[in-house]
């Protein structure tokens, strides 16, 4: 998910909307707005869909009035799937003793399920079945006498993944969990502030970056300034490694590196672990071009767009039904058929899930008159799911999970398959020694199976690490 807050601006709807549009491959299924006015009070608008969809119009913008606002953008991972229910679409809304808050979250909660069961046995009535819910309802419960502190009494109940973007009436809120898995950066803008997943959201306001929040840090900001608190254990960071392969946009800095350049260097060190003699170095667009420009600079193989992405379609993984996904593929990709034929081709991809992707790409380069399919992935094989805000399957259906690298390759029916090292990714996000083993810098979990954070609920319903 993609989240966005604003204050101290007039039209705070209009930036978050800007802003949730910049976000809008973190999560593409729902989106919303939260604004407040002192004459109107709080004002939300949730919908389905894409931002461009629903929060242009004048007459949705007159909805939102105020100079303080936050908003959302969802790509379910937790709660009702398929079908994103209306009831699952943030910001939440709770009304307590204080004043009303908006809450956005992007994440997963990994104990949400047993947080939510006790919180109704103690009679907390629920709206949705997301996990983010938990956090208001924790609220509620605490004695705290002001908004932020009861924030902090409730994250600190919290487990996993979290960025928040959370504001009452005069305050916008953010806070990121202990060991910052998920993003969450701030900008300066004029005379007032703006918090966002990601420093592209940031650009499209015309807002300077200012800096990250810091893992665990929680940042209250008013129209005098910016407060930090840190209510948590302070605990080692473990920044999302996928974020620099796949999920952030490439013109996003993200743990004070370009996820560009990052990108680049993976197709570097790909080149360097993985060489093979070829014609042409093709990217599957969008998520695999930096890795291919990368492999291609290193390797002195010329870079080719051998396949041709229709820019009106999203991000098909995110879709989230079966069908829809293979239908997806063909959709939103085609084959430069002039270009390939007769060539042996490197096609490169950020990441091999279920290997949908690449199963129909292959088929269709091949169609087109390929001499040869090698395939180099920009990330280890990804072998374990990720219960911290990624929507990856279950197990079963994680290719890597069940194939070793050679059964994945006649699988796929390739000349070649060869993902990149955890050792080469972590070389490439400027980890100079490769991963330590002992205290690795990121969250690598759906590579390496080691997950940062127990997730309570999974191992609860049978999961094993
Ligand atoms: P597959 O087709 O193997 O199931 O999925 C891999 C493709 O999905 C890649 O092209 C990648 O760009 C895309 N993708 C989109 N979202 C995700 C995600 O959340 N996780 C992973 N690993 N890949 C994703
Ligand atoms: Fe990111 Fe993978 Fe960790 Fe999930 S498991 S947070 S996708 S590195
Ligand atoms: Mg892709």
């Amino acid at each position: 998910c993609g989240v966005f807050g604003v204050v101290g601006v007039t039209d705070a709807s209009n930036f978050v909307a800007l802003g949730l549009h910049a976000l809008q491959h973190r999560g593409q299924e729902a989106g919303g707005i939260v604004t407040h006015d002192p004459e109107t009070g709080f004002n939300q608008q949730r919908r389905m869909g894409l931002v461009r969809d629903n929060f242009t119009s004048a007459s949705m913008m007159k909805r939102l009035p105020g100079s303080i606002g936050i908003g959302h953008v969802r790509y379910s991972t937790a709660g009702s799937k398929g079908q994103t229910a209306m009831r699952d679409v943030q910001p939440f809304f709770g009304e307590f003793s204080m004043g009303g808050a908006a809450i956005a979250h992007n994440g997963n909660i990994t104990n949400a399920l047993s947080l939510r069961r006790e919180l109704i046995e103690r009679g907390s009535i629920f709206q949705s079945s997301s996990d983010s819910e938990c956090i208001i309802h924790l609220m509620a419960r605490s004695m705290g006498r002001t908004i932020p502190d009861r924030m902090e009494e409730a994250l600190r109940k919290v487990e996993g993944a979290f960025s928040i973007v959370a504001m009452t009436r005069t305050k916008l809120i953010g806070c990121r969990d202990p060991l910052g898995v998920r993003p969450l950066v701030l900008g300066k803008i004029g005379d007032g502030w703006a918090l966002a997943s990601e420093t592209c959201a940031l650009d499209i306001i015309g807002a300077e970056f200012v800096r990250e929040i810091k893992p665990g840090e929680m940042v209250v900001i008013t129209d005098k300034g910016v407060s930090s608190h840190y209510p948590f254990r302070p605990a080692r960071s473990r920044f999302c490694i996928f974020e620099h392969v796949y999920f952030s946009r490439p013109d996003s800095i993200q743990g004070g590196r370009s996820v560009y350049e990052t990108r680049e260097n993976i197709g570097r060190e790909l080149a360097k672990e993985a060489p093979v003699d070829a014609d042409l170095v093709c990217p599957v667009p969008d998520s695999g071009t930096p890795a291919a420009i990368g492999y291609s600079l290193q390797s002195g193989i010329p870079y080719a767009m051998g396949i041709i992405r229709n820019q009106y379609m999203g991000r098909t993984f995110i879709e989230p039904t079966e069908s829809i996904r293979n239908m997806g593929v063909r959709l939103k990709l085609n084959v430069n058929r002039a270009l390939i034929k007769g060539k042996r081709v490197i096609l490169v991809d950020d990441s091999v899930v279920r290997g949908t992707t690449s199963r129909k790409i292959k088929e269709m380069i091949l169609d087109a008159g390929a001499a040869e399919v090698h395939f180099r992935i920009a990330s280890p094989p990804t072998a374990w799911p990720c219960f911290y805000g990624v929507d990856t399957p279950q197990r079963e259906k994680l290719l890597a999970a069940t194939m070793s690298e050679e059964e994945m390759r006649s699988h796929l029916g390739v000349d070649s398959l060869k993902f990149i090292s955890l050792d080469g990714l972590y070389r490439a996000v400027g980890e100079a020694g490769g991963r330590d083993p002992k205290a690795p810098a990121y969250c690598d979990a759906c590579f390496s199976g080691e997950y940062p954070v127990a997730p309570s609920d999974m191992i609860e319903q049978g999961f094993e690490a």
